[in-house]
């Protein structure tokens, strides 16, 4: 596999800022297959027979095209390089962070079936690659799902008339989580920008924290701290590369490789994957709940912040048929459930909520036709859903499928 590299490592952020992070090769077959991948129109065909083209204007950087493409012509810009400096540079200390779904995809890399987690593996070539600290994603997901719950918490509170609440965001709360996503919503719904949830991804919550809490209860040097994700996401590039994500006072993470990349580290590094013994992450930012696991599929994100808010609203565990709501797991690209909350606030009165799942950005404008639609039925209509909450995941299937994962051709 190629990819787009630039000459002076450090620079590739501002590359990718700048230019995005896919890239359609000069001899492109023209053989259209990524237009019908790509959830942005953003590929565009210059006519029969020609090279084509990606309008980063609209690109969200997802890479199904490039996971899409016949003839390999589609590539990513790497940022390797960088770390590679930063693992050789013996000032720096170099912090891996691992996403859910990479260890579930990193044994295709090496001939185990689909699906087969290899994370014991996954932590030692992290060691073995001369990580200094191998940190775990999941760590954060457990915040990500905390700070939506509550934010989706305030928002249904506002929706009920609880005074304080007034100034919380409109509903429905969408999920912010996906950069493949946020960057569609902000090019195409500059206009709805309110509903989208203020709280940062797992990987922009882990950065911070690591080079705040961790570095201070590790002794290292926030200045000397270097965060790679390692992600099965080409969209997290752009992500970590906004200008916004310096809270730490630094960048808070500086790198990402794909999946993908890290396979091709571990061989160039003449690793035996498969040999290695498993090991566990570091303490202090290396555990976490289930709840965090299921992130790298599409509904994870609702059920577990949907856990959070049924019990801070109602004060009861969500059990039984209720649990069932969360059935709305499946594979059709748009779903949705109701359920009724008994809400402690109005002394338990049942307030009836929908809430959807979408899995590809381009569905939705359905969900929002759905959303207009019954802002205009009366509060008493027996037919209002009351949308509170929609999980939005660009990729098919969510993370899983990202566009960085093994390249397989059966998805
Ligand atoms: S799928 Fe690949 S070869 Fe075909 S048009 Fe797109 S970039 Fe070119
Ligand atoms: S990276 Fe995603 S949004 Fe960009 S051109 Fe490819 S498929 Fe379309
Ligand atoms: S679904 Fe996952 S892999 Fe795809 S763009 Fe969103 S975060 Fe990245």
């Amino acid at each position: 596999m190629t990819s787009v590299r630039v000459d002076e490592p450090r620079n590739v952020r501002d590359r990718i800022q700048i230019g995005g992070v896919i890239e359609i090769r000069d001899d492109c077959k023209a053989c259209d297959t990524c237009t019908q991948y790509c959830p942005a129109n953003a590929i565009i065909n210059t006519g029969v027979g020609n090279r084509h083209k990606i309008d980063h204007d609209l690109c969200v950087n997802c890479g199904q095209c490039l996971v899409h493409c016949p003839f390999g012509k589609i590539e990513e810009v790497s940022m390797v390089d960088y770390v590679k400096d930063a693992l050789n540079d013996p000032n720096k200390h170099v912090v891996a962070q691992t996403a859910p779904s990479v260890r579930v995809a990193l044994g295709e890399e090496f001939g185990s079936p689909a699906g087969t987690n290899v994370e014991g593996k996954m932590f030692s070539a992290v060691r073995k690659l001369g990580f200094d600290t191998a940190w775990d994603t999941n760590f954060a997901a457990d915040m990500t799902i905390t700070e939506e719950g509550f934010e989706l918490v305030e928002r249904i509170w506002k929706f009920i008339g609880i005074p304080e609440y007034q100034e919380a965001g409109p509903l429905p709360q969408f999920t912010s989580c996906c950069p493949g996503w946020v960057r569609f919503f902000e090019t195409r719904y500059p206009e709805r920008l309110e509903h989208i949830s203020s709280a940062r991804s797992p990987v922009m919550m882990f950065g911070p924290v690591a080079k705040t809490y961790g570095a201070e209860k590790i002794g290292v040097e926030p200045s000397k701290m270097f965060n790679v994700a390692i992600s099965p996401c080409t969209a997290k590039k752009f992500e970590v590369t906004r200008p916004e994500f310096i809270s730490s006072g630094y960048d808070d993470v500086d790198a990402v490789i794909t999946t993908r990349e890290f396979a091709e580290l571990i061989r160039e590094k003449d690793i035996d994957f498969n040999s290695l013994e498993d090991s566990k992450a570091d303490k202090l930012m290396g555990e976490q709940t289930g709840a965090a696991i299921i992130f790298g599929n599409t509904g994870g994100v609702m059920e577990a912040a949907l856990r959070t808010a049924y019990y801070a609203l109602s004060g009861e565990e969500l059990t039984g048929d209720a649990v069932n709501f969360m059935a709305v797991r499946g594979e059709e690209e748009v779903r949705e459930a109701s359920v009724e909350i008994p809400i402690k606030a109005l002394g338990g009165t049942p307030v009836k909520v929908t809430v959807a799942i979408i899995h590809g950005s381009k569905n939705v404008e359905k969900i929002w036709k759905r959303i207009d639609e019954d802002a205009k039925l009366d509060a008493n209509d027996p037919n209002k859903k009351n949308y509170v909450f929609v999980e939005v995941m660009n990729c098919p299937g969510g993370c899983i499928n990202g566009g960085g994962q093994p390249i397989r051709r059966d998805i």
